[in-house]
């Protein structure tokens, strides 16, 4: 069997004596998307962040393409091929959005820049229209939009997304379903951490389910989205 694209081993995160995740063993093959599923406080910001090194790993291992990453640090995990749509989305509200969008490329050439900038636009022509307006203008959905744009122009072989839909609109939440689907349609996998359960399943081909920082379940998205106790915990069924 061909090992996964990212491979996450044990992880251990600790905040003093909060332990915020506990033995974390999650898997994310090429062209898949795998959702976290879990309530408030159950770990996934932990486990995205823990990826990137933004939080101290107490223990596990990470392996991306089959190379340990986990003592890298955060922009050379970059470099290898992980980026992270951040909770809250982050933009910076006093620049532009072609200025954010910027932001998310790992510098080099300038044309290189400015292609990638394109293929980005392609992918959201909201952003194109207003690539000049501040992003602090933007609605809630453009900004999570930019966000995921951001994070893009990092050409990234693996996509974390954390709670991209969070406080949006039904219709919005759709539009970003659709470009997950979209963009794991051009090579890119995706992590995607969410408590709107309902939308993380039906993009998912598979799922984890954290509860107080562990794995209680994991499989097919689809048969999770059947499971009773997920439907009951998770889905309000
Ligand atoms: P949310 O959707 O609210 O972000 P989550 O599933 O992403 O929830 P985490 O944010 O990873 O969960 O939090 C996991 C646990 O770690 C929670 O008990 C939380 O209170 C705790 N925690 C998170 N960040 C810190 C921190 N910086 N310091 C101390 N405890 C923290």
């Amino acid at each position: 069997m061909t090992s996964p694209l990212l491979q996450v081993e044990n992880l251990d995160v600790r905040y003093g004596e909060t332990r915020a995740l506990v033995d974390v063993s999650v898997a994310l093959g090429a062209r898949e998307v795998v959702a976290l599923v879990g309530a408030n406080g159950a770990g996934k910001s932990s486990l995205l962040n823990a990826l990137l090194g933004l939080v101290p790993q107490a223990g596990g291992a990470i392996a991306l393409a089959g190379k340990r990453i986990e003592t890298l640090p955060t922009r050379e995990r970059i470099a290898s091929g992980l980026a992270l749509s951040p909770e809250g989305r982050r933009v910076f509200p006093d620049l532009s959005v072609e200025e954010n969008l910027d932001l998310g490329d790992l510098g080099g050439d300038p044309a290189a820049r400015r292609e990638r900038r394109e293929t980005v636009n392609s992918w959201f022509p909201r952003l194109r229209e207003r690539r000049q307006q501040l992003a602090g203008t933007l609605s809630g959905g453009e900004q999570q939009m930019l966000a995921i744009g951001r994070a893009l122009m990092a050409r990234p072989r693996v996509l974390m997304l954390d709670e991209p839909t969070l406080g949006l609109a039904p219709l919005i939440v759709q539009e970003i379903a659709a470009f997950i689907r979209h963009i794991r349609s051009t090579g890119v996998s995706v992590l995607l951490a969410e408590q709107n359960a309902e939308m993380a399943l039906s993009v998912a081909d598979r799922a984890y389910v954290l509860q107080n920082g562990e794995v209680v379940m994991h499989g097919g998205a689809r048969e999770l989205a059947a499971h009773p106790d997920v439907r009951a915990a998770y889905l309000g069924l």
